[in-house]
């Protein structure tokens, strides 16, 4: 059995830039790319498999109909998606529903996420949670557009870590590089939008209504516990556990070797160079290459300076 290497899906948005080539080397179709799918069983940008026996096939193909490689879940859609997100300008103020109220009204999961910064330009900060006590509240400052009263703002540098869970008010500010892990959900609900014009001169759609209902109030900041294992002069650390998804940072720096923890892990390499080896066999990894650890392998070797970041489903 081989790991799963994916090809990349580019998104293109308004905030985007072109970090994804100059940090990452990936060659861009244009210069607004917001995003790119690392990892990804979402129709609206599904990953495809690059290599071995499944080459050219799909991650959601693959859920369907080799279920074996996942460990044999229950979920009907493969439940992680991984971005790398290049804002070159703000992205809008926003929050994402949780599963009962996703599943309901839009038809598929909500979105908790997290962030991991991997660049930040000088003074870069995100919104991350909001003033206001109560859902009255919230509507009314939002209905007044009294935005700096509402809108907590944070500010950030490379290297942190954000957990947002469903409900949580934010956005990326401009100048933010980030690897983001979330559950595989596109369904966004736009509080504010800078009073931004396209190039056609139409503005975003906002989602007052919906915000309003799925936003926590009052706000409350979610704990994380970072925990780190040095192994030599490498470093294995959890930055998350959760319900949806475990998040780790592997710094590498030499040779380390891995047990599975999980049915299986996904992984991207955020920095350095370096290879996999799985079974007596070396794959290459450089900056930007994803990979998913499927259930068959049990163990792998890393080896070279290089960080990745990498979740898994946990034990369900
Ligand atoms: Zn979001």
């Amino acid at each position: 059995m081989q790991p799963l290497f994916m090809e990349p899906v580019f998104q293109e948005k308004i905030w985007g830039g072109t970090r994804l080539n100059t940090v990452f080397g990936f060659d861009l179709p244009n210069d607004h790319i917001g995003e790119d799918w690392a990892i990804s069983g979402h129709p609206h940008g599904v990953s495809m498999i690059k290599n071995g026996a499944y080459q050219g096939k799909t991650l959601d193909e693959l859920w369907k109909n080799h279920k074996e490689l996942f460990g044999n879940p229950h979920e009907e859609v493969f439940p992680l998606l991984v971005k790398i997100l290049d804002a070159e300008d703000d992205l809008s103020v926003q929050v994402h529903p949780d599963d009962a109220y996703g599943l309901k009204h839009e038809g598929e999961l909500g979105k908790t996420e997290c962030w991991y910064v991997i660049d930040a330009k000088p003074g870069s900060e995100i919104v991350y949670g909001h003033s206001a006590q109560t859902r009255e509240e919230l509507a009314k400052m939002i209905e007044e557009e009294r935005w700096d009263d509402l809108l907590v703002r944070v500010p950030v540098k490379k290297g942190d870590f954000f957990y947002v869970p469903s409900g949580t008010i934010h956005a990326i500010g401009k100048g933010i590089l980030i690897l983001e892990t979330q559950q595989s959900s596109d369904t966004t609900y736009r509080v504010y939008d800078y009073d931004r014009k396209d190039a056609e001169g139409n503005t975003r759609e906002l989602h007052i209504q919906q915000s309003i209902e799925v936003t926590t109030v009052p706000a409350r900041k979610p704990e994380i516990s970072i925990s780190e294992v040095r192994k030599g002069n490498s470093a294995i650390i959890t930055y998350l556990k959760t319900d949806f998804f475990n998040v780790y940072e592997w710094q590498i720096k030499g040779h380390v070797s891995f047990d599975k923890k999980a049915p299986y892990t996904l992984a991207t390499v955020i920095e350095g160079y370096g290879e996999l080896i799985v079974n007596g066999e070396s794959y290459e990894l450089e900056l930007g290459t994803s990979f998913i650890l499927p259930n068959q392998i049990k163990t792998w070797e890393i080896q070279g300076a290089l960080r990745i970041i990498a979740s898994d489903p946990g034990m369900k």
